[in-house]
């Protein structure tokens, strides 16, 4: 079995960029971890590869979240990436029914907004840009976003492989061209997209990500190589500080009852905090 990773190259005297991402690993840890079924987990896998591929790379900036909200039965999907490859994600309803037929995710997603934040550090100032939600799939309104947010044409691949156990094989990529592109050497790479057909079935068969890459891009020169993961940032003081800051009233609330456990929503992780912890926060702020 491959290790999840991810490889940027550029090719084309520099004008295409390409990016590649195996997470396969990271998206069944993903998908455990929120106990979520096949949509969700499909939802989970896109959302958090493509986040993957957006955050690598991005110069001045250490975390990129992506934000699908449509008003569909899966609620918000939300995955948080780290430039240097560690990510995590959630979604409002993990346990929805059913199963993206023809890998289409659209009626579970529905029509809303797709949200794109960078931030220089985390918790730091925040940039952000949104687009309305035309196709309803990550990928394509991946590429909507690029083109109107930044005028870069860009051609975004999300597949994974769906089993009745879960997800066996992910991956994604990026191709993007640059100013400088000639239209002869777009078309040349628009056709070997066509010609690559399904990405899911190529992972799942156990096509590499230099393959993958060749398959992209002509004599491809690889710029960055790196693995990536699942990974939460949550701890318990996190929590404690949220809890310190409700209002006295929701406090007293919570104190009826001699503990409360807080989950965390990327994770599961669970903190519990007694009566008496949540006496002691409230003194301390
Ligand atoms: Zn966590």
């Amino acid at each position: 079995m491959h290790d999840d990773a991810l490889i940027r190259a550029l090719g084309y005297d520099g004008t295409i960029r390409a990016v590649v991402v195996r997470s396969t690993h990271l998206a069944q840890e993903i998908s455990r971890r929120l106990d979520a079924g096949p949509v969700a987990s499909v939802a989970l896998s896109r959302a958090a590869t493509a986040a993957l591929m957006m955050a690598s790379g991005l110069k001045g900036f250490e975390q990129l979240a992506l934000k699908v909200r449509g008003d569909g039965p899966l609620g918000q999907i939300y995955a948080i990436a780290s430039t240097d490859g560690v990510v995590r994600a959630t979604v409002d309803a993990p346990h929805v029914e059913g199963l993206p037929e023809a890998g289409a995710l659209a009626p579970f997603i529905g029509a809303g907004q797709l949200t794109v934040l960078r931030s220089v550090t985390e918790g730091g100032l925040t940039y952000q840009g949104v687009v309305a939600m035309s196709a309803q799939e990550i990928a394509e309104d991946l590429s909507h976003y690029y083109l109107q947010s930044a005028q870069l044409p860009t051609a975004v691949g999300l597949g994974e492989w769906l089993t009745p156990e879960g997800i066996s094989a992910a991956g994604g990529f990026f191709v993007q061209a640059l100013p400088g592109a000639t239209d002869a050497d777009l078309a040349e790479v628009e056709a070997r997209i066509e010609l690559l057909g399904g990405l899911g079935v190529h992972l799942e068969a156990g096509m590499t990500l230099d393959e993958l890459l060749n398959q992209l891009l002509k004599a491809p020169r690889i710029v960055a190589e790196h693995p990536v993961r699942f990974g939460c940032n949550c701890n318990r003081e996190r929590y404690a500080l949220a809890l310190s800051r409700l209002p006295a009233s929701d406090l007293d609330a919570l104190r009826e009852d001699p503990s409360i456990t807080t989950r965390c929503d990327f994770c599961g992780a669970e903190y519990v905090f007694s009566r008496e912890d949540l006496t002691g926060l409230e003194a301390r702020s």
